[in-house]
């Protein structure tokens, strides 16, 4: 079946002071209906400035979209007028950032944000959706959501502020959710309720959900399948499962044993050497090669394109091989 969202070979880039910097360079990925696609990397690895693009939401300019498409349902959406846009924005495509307090109004009462969604998009009487509004309240389980609809976000914990954000987001039943860091300012125990969170809404309701993160170890319960982003473009795409198994980029071996394990209590954690790269002045050939403990002299003259390994996973390593069966050269 047709994916719903698609992104095929996005380049976004910015006009700086220093030059022009490519920050998405080539990136696809596809969504079907209730599929968790997680999208990984460091920052300035391009992966909230793809779904900033697909929500609509870059700055253009400084930003310049030179090439690629964004299909929802078959239409691009890179081709649609603004009004059309932000038709979709929020209702079929919603968004939950990361930092809850400043994308809440300090001044309104959450329940008269929730509910103005409401009013706004369904025009709702005050009453019915003030009634909404605790409703979904209840849905994030913010405790007591009746006494509390008239409180105003300071007065909640970032961890139910949090809530409040994704209630907002569900509001209007999008079809796809783009959760950019939604756990990255909570601590952990927040972190693992607000991830479970995301899992039983996103099953309940059959959204689509991209869930952005530098954290690989967030992901292994709650996505299907992973796009590892490495200086602007995908160098991994795999189901979930493979990933952890037997990652094939050296770049995602890394991550993954950056994770902190407990059956390895007391063992010292493998950290990524060196600094991702400056898009400014990106490295020759392969943009990992100057981290990588499996480069060959190739890597630094030849762009790696992304290998297909199988039907639903790929590598943009020319040693794909030698990295699965962990051969370093
Ligand atoms: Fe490492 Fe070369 Fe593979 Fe790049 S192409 S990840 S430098 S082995
Ligand atoms: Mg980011």
């Amino acid at each position: 079946t047709a994916p719903l969202l698609a992104v095929d070979n996005l380049h976004v880039e910015f006009k700086t002071r220093q030059g022009l910097v490519r920050a998405v360079n080539g990136v696809s990925y596809a969504l079907h209906a209730g599929e968790t696609l997680a999208v990984l990397g460091e920052s300035g690895s391009g992966k909230s400035v793809t779904a900033q693009a697909i929500m609509g939401i870059l700055d253009m300019p400084p930003a310049n979209i030179p090439k690629g498409e964004i299909r929802f349902r078959g239409t691009d959406l890179l081709k649609l007028s603004d009004n059309a846009r932000s038709q979709i924005r929020g209702q079929q495509i919603a968004m939950v950032f990361q930092d809850a307090l400043s994308a809440l109004n300090p001044v309104f009462t959450v329940g008269w944000q929730i509910a103005e969604m409401f009013r706004v998009h369904r025009g709702m009487s005050k009453k019915a959706a003030y009634a909404k509004a605790i409703e979904l309240m209840d849905r994030v389980r913010i405790p007591a959501a009746r006494q509390r609809v008239n409180d105003y976000p300071h007065q909640f914990s970032g961890g139910m502020r949090q809530r409040i954000m994704i209630a907002m987001s569900i509001a209007l039943d999008p079809e796809v959710l783009i959760a950019d860091e939604p756990t990255t300012a909570l601590d952990v125990t927040v972190q693992a309720q607000i991830m479970e969170l995301l899992a039983e809404l996103q099953r309940d309701s059959n959204m689509a959900m991209i869930l952005i993160t530098h954290d690989l170890g967030v992901v292994a319960d709650v996505a299907d399948k992973i796009a590892v982003m490495y200086g602007g473009r995908i160098v991994e795409n795999a189901p979930v499962h493979d990933v952890y198994k037997n990652p094939a980029h050296p770049y995602t071996k890394g991550l993954l044993e950056s994770i902190p394990r407990v059956d390895l209590k007391g063992q010292e954690l493998y950290a990524i050497k060196g600094l991702p790269p400056n898009l400014l002045d990106m490295p020759t050939g392969c943009a990992f090669h100057p981290r990588c403990p499996y480069r060959q002299d190739d890597c630094v003259t030849d762009v790696p394109p992304l290998h297909e390994i199988s039907g639903t996973r790929s590598s943009a390593c020319h040693y794909w091989r030698e990295v699965l069966d962990g051969v370093q050269g």
